[in-house]
Parts: C-alpha cells; sequence; structure tokens
C-alpha cells in the first residue's frame, strides 16, 4: 500500500462503510487536507462522499455530498476548527446528488463560489439519467425490451424531485475549463462517468503529488459508465458549440480515455476518491495506477462479452446475465447491470466487433478490433 500521507489522524469514527468519518491528510510538504465522510440518500453500496477541505486561494471544498447529511458535515469539518461559513470556494467533481446535493445549503451559509466544469451549467435543467437514455439505436431498443421483461420501469421519487429542483437553483460563478491552473490545483475534464466529471490534481512544479478524482477513479468497484446518447434540440440548444457531439462526454470508450488521461499522471500520484476511501475497516490510500487497473478491468470485460455473443446470435439479457454474478442481477441492480453491459457493446459495435441483428440480437463478426482500439486510448 503506498504511503504518501505520512499523518492520519482519525478526527471521528465511523461505521464500518466509514459514514461519519472525519480525517485530517498531512502529506511530506506539510499539507492538510481535511476529508468528511458524507452519508448518502437512502442505501447505497458506493458507500459516503467523501467531501475534502483544504487552503488553495482560500478555504475549498470539493463535493459537499448529499443534502440530508449537512449536518454531518458542519460537525466534521469542526472538528478541524472550519467552519462553513468561512468556505471561499465548492467545486463540484459532477452533477450527481451524492456529490452537488449539498451545494445550495452551503452556499447559503458560505456565500462561497461555485467551480464545476464549463458543461455543468447548462446540463443542470436536465436529468442526468433521462440525457444518457436519449437514443433510439437497436441496442438501445434491445435495452428498455429487455428491462421491461425483467419488470423495470424508470421511477420518479421525492427525493429524485427534490434534487432536480435543488440543481436548477445553481449558479456556477467559475467554469472550469480542462488544463486550467488555480493556485497549487490544475483541473482535468474527464468526463465518461459524468459528461461534467472533473479531476484536480495538486502539484508540487515538478509534478503531480495528489489528484481528487471524484468518481471517475474509485478503489474497489469499477465507476458505472455512461452509455452512448443523442441530445436533444432543447439540450444542444443549451450547450457551447464545443460540447456539441455527445460522443465527446458519453460513451465507454469517452471514459477509457479519460481514464487514461489519469494514468498517464504516474503510478506515484496519490488518488483521493469520492468514495471507498475507507470500506470494511480499512482504508483504501491508493495510486494513479488504480486508473490503468480499471481499463485492464474493462478490457477483459469486453472480451468476455465477446466470447459469450458469438457466434449464434444471443439476446441481451443471456450476455447480461452470464456476464455478471448473480448479487449484482437481483433488484434494481439489474438495471444497472444492463446498462453497464449496453455500455461495453455499443463500444464493440464502433470497432465492428460485434453487431445487433434485426431480432435485436448481439452477433459477433469475427473481427477482433477492441484491442486495436484500446491502444489508442
Ligand atoms: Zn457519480
Ligand atoms: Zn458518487
Amino acid at each position: 500500500m503506498p504511503d504518501y500521507f505520512t499523518e492520519i489522524d482519525v478526527l471521528r469514527n465511523g461505521d464500518s462503510a466509514g459514514n461519519g468519518m472525519t480525517l485530517r491528510l498531512t502529506d511530506g510538504y506539510g499539507r492538510t487536507i481535511h476529508t468528511v465522510a458524507v452519508p448518502q440518500e437512502g442505501h447505497s453500496h458506493t458507500g459516503p462522499t467523501w467531501a475534502y477541505i483544504f487552503e488553495n486561494e482560500g478555504l475549498t471544498l470539493i463535493d459537499p455530498g448529499a443534502e440530508a447529511s449537512f449536518d454531518l458535515l458542519r460537525t466534521g469539518m469542526a472538528l478541524g476548527g472550519l467552519e462553513v461559513r468561512d468556505i471561499d470556494r465548492v467545486i463540484i467533481t459532477h452533477g450527481h446528488a451524492d456529490h452537488d446535493g449539498g451545494v445550495a445549503r452551503v452556499i447559503e451559509q458560505s456565500g462561497a463560489e461555485l467551480w464545476a466544469h464549463d458543461i455543468y451549467q447548462p446540463l443542470l435543467p436536465f436529468d442526468p439519467r433521462d440525457l444518457q437514455m436519449a437514443t433510439n439505436s437497436p441496442i438501445k431498443e434491445a435495452m428498455w425490451t429487455t428491462a421491461r421483461a425483467n419488470g423495470f420501469t424508470p421511477s420518479d421519487s421525492d427525493e429524485r424531485q427534490r434534487y432536480m429542483a435543488s440543481r436548477r437553483t445553481h449558479h456556477v460563478g467559475h467554469p472550469i475549463t480542462h488544463g486550467e491552473q488555480q493556485g497549487m490545483l490544475t483541473y482535468m475534464h474527464a468526463p465518461g462517468h459524468s459528461p461534467d466529471e472533473i479531476c484536480a490534481v495538486i502539484g508540487n512544479g515538478a509534478g503531480s503529488d495528489i489528484v481528487f478524482t471524484g468518481d471517475h477513479v474509485l478503489p474497489e468497484i469499477s465507476p458505472h459508465p455512461t452509455m452512448k446518447t443523442d441530445y436533444s434540440g432543447e439540450v444542444r440548444r443549451n450547450l457551447p458549440v464545443h460540447y456539441q457531439d455527445p460522443d465527446d462526454s458519453y460513451g465507454l470508450l469517452t471514459y477509457l480515455r479519460s481514464l487514461q488521461r489519469v494514468a498517464d499522471l504516474g503510478t506515484e500520484v496519490a488518488i483521493l476518491p469520492a468514495h471507498r476511501l475507507y470500506n470494511n475497516h480499512k482504508f483504501n490510500f491508493q495510486t494513479a495506477q488504480r486508473a490503468s487497473d480499471l481499463i485492464r478491468f474493462h478490457a477483459r470485460r469486453l472480451g468476455r462479452i465477446l466470447v459469450t455473443a458469438g457466434p449464434e446470435p444471443q439476446p441481451l439479457e443471456d450476455v447480461t446475465r452470464r456476464t455478471f454474478e448473480r448479487r449484482k442481477l437481483e433488484g434494481g441492480n439489474f438495471f444497472a447491470a444492463l446498462t453497464e453491459v449496453v455500455a461495453h457493446v455499443e463500444l464493440l459495435e464502433d470497432s465492428g466487433d460485434l453487431e445487433v441483428t434485426e431480432e435485436l440480437r448481439l452477433r459477433r463478426t469475427g473481427r477482433e478490433n477492441y484491442q486495436d482500439l484500446l491502444r489508442t486510448l
């Protein structure tokens, strides 16, 4: 295990998944980073969101976490002598409720400026889930048929409606662009899990030391990649001209390219992820090597899906059930597993290795180009 941090002070213990845990991390340069594990709203197997607070041209908070857990964020900060009202800048790694849900509360109490990727504000009026479902490709058709056959229909909970209402009140004071530098931070656009995902890199002049990865790179679990999508006219009108192509922001290939960006930082760079920094009674301090591991994980999954699919055309459901272990296919997990397989099938269609037949089955073409595609990341 890499030991980048010279001191890890536990200011508050949490439960076995880390919920509520509060740490002060100190590195060899004497930099301190305060972090609070903010519980998600409702049950989540992903675990709490790690909010990071540190000095960088003013007191900076990365991801306040879920709105319902605001008090735990506040009391966790207080354990390190930090007050919410003193926050100057809130940085959002991406627009998912477990990251930006608490933004309004923090800004109301601090007057902090909101920083998020350039594409975050234009996408705020739209539901992230709806945005990535908006295509009518044959594989998406197969997906909906399979989902319905398994009793899944998209639901609209009160929790979601509250989050969407809150999102619409967010106002970005500073849109972040790829490569931008600010104090000791350099920002990196890392779309794929979410179109607006950013990573923030702390450097020392000679190189990079730490990267805040949001949900882009996580220990223990592989972040969920988006599927390819299309923008409606309404979305398109909202988006700046250089973000008009959805393939630049969505899909597994986009995600893998963004993983390569983190891997390119080098294997010595410490990652501070938004989830799973602690779980099951142990810490997960890892390096950017994790990004390379995730690329290999998806490469293996692509290979397995290809083997499962051919040569006789197979239903998407069978391919999904043979890709995941049973416990990952139960209940609401099934739809997540299904969309993950679709994201992989889309890449294999693009590489020419797989095709969707008229009967909406998956057929192997006999080619195996995906490995060449992965070499170009
Ligand atoms: Zn996310
Ligand atoms: Zn998350």
